[in-house]
């Protein structure tokens, strides 16, 4: 075991506040990390003040992790000291049923074990990236290309990779016209990765105060969804939307955007439930779908893909004592566009 710098919140709603925990040992396969930056991501925030559910505390949150290996274990055979790596939102999961085998451990069917709030093989609690160190099974750890500086590269391994596989997943690319709903954390990298993949790219934000941001990130087109005539106007017109938002919405509203056969893929995951007029699927043959984050491979890949094409996020880069400020940007959607946390300060 190794005492360990770390925030935590002490407490469901209490304020994050700097603490030590305990990492253990570093095993025959596992890795320790020394992080540099961890990403906040709105799931931090639901979990941190349970609103997703009755959650573990302490917690650490931080599942966007970047920095370099400081030691391995005997058998680990794809990591060396010095390596730049990440974490994302999962270190480990039953490695044997179907998804597991597929390389969807996100859907692992006996439910993969997150980063933090979750108890791990030996029913010991998990622990995340706001914290200088972390030792994770080799298997769940990703390789961060050279030419991704660290700290952009840290939003990546949640919000990249969330983004990423249901644009895949539904074929996005070009000839395809994608909208994407919320231009936040995940909003802004699915802006830049659709853009990546070739489509066509609209962004439904709730204003048009980030329109010229989004146009830089990659988008053609922006539209503000607080105007009833984007609706008029842009009836019919995609093929995929992929929705972000935090909080619940009227999909009905924005299922009336698709094209017949169309898709909306939702990735955010409010608090409350919504209600939905079926109608709204069935005149166009329309799907409603989600999706959670990605597997192993796929994570890699999308880094891969993201250094190809000089992804990496637009970050503002906070000392740890600034998170609970950073917090409450975020629920007022000021956010531009990811809050990275430099490790450094805790
Ligand atoms: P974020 O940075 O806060 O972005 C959410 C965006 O949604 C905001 O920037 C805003 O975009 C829009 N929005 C917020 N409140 C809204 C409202 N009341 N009405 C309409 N639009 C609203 O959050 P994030 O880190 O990107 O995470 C987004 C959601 O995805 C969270 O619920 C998170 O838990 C979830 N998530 C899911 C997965 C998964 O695997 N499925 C992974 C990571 C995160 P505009 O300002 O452009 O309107
Ligand atoms: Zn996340
Ligand atoms: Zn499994």
């Amino acid at each position: 075991m190794s005492t360990v710098a770390a925030y935590a919140a002490p407490a469901a709603k209490a304020p994050l506040e700097r603490t030590t925990i305990e990492r253990r040992p570093v095993g025959a396969f596992d890795v320790l990390i020394e992080i540099k930056y961890a990403g906040v991501c709105h799931s931090d925030i639901h979990q941190a003040r349970e609103g997703w559910g009755e959650a573990i505390f302490p917690m650490v949150p931080g599942h966007e992790i970047a920095g370099i290996v400081a030691e391995v274990g005997s058998g680990v055979t794809s990591y060396d000291v010095g390596d730049r790596v990440g974490v994302g939102c999962f270190v480990d999961s039953c490695r044997e049923c179907e998804y597991c085998k597929q390389g969807l451990e996100q859907y692992c069917v006996e439910g993969n074990i997150q980063t933090y709030n979750a108890l791990d093989k030996n029913g010991q609690p998990t622990y995340g990236g706001y914290s200088t160190h972390i030792v994770v099974d080799e298997n769940y750890v990703l390789r961060i290309p050279d030419s991704l500086p660290l700290d952009v590269a840290a939003p990546l391994l949640c919000a990249g990779i969330t983004t990423y596989s249901p644009l895949k997943h539904w074929n996005v690319g070009p000839g395809k016209n994608v909208a994407i709903l919320g231009m936040g954390g995940l909003g802004h990298m699915a802006v830049k990765i659709a853009h990546g993949l070739g489509a066509e790219v609209t962004v439904l934000s709730q204003s048009l105060r980030k329109k010229d941001d989004g146009l830089k990130l990659g988008a053609d087109h922006y539209y503000a969804t607080s105007d009833p005539k984007t609706f008029e106007e842009l009836a019919g017109t995609f093929d995929l939307i992929l929705s972000s938002v935090s909080a619940p919405l009227d999909f009905g509203a924005y299922l009336s955007l698709l094209k017949t056969d169309g898709t909306l893929t939702n990735v955010g995951a409010p608090e409350e439930p919504i209600s939905l007029n079926l109608f709204s699927l069935i005149g166009g043959r329309k799907s409603l779908a989600g999706s959670l984050i990605g597997g192993i491979a796929e994570t890699q890949e999308m880094l891969d893909f993201c250094a190809r094409h000089g992804i990496g996020a637009e970050i503002e880069l906070i000392r740890a004592d600034q998170v609970n400020e950073a917090y409450e940007r975020v629920l007022s959607s000021d956010v531009r566009y990811r809050f990275v946390i430099d490790v450094a300060t805790i």
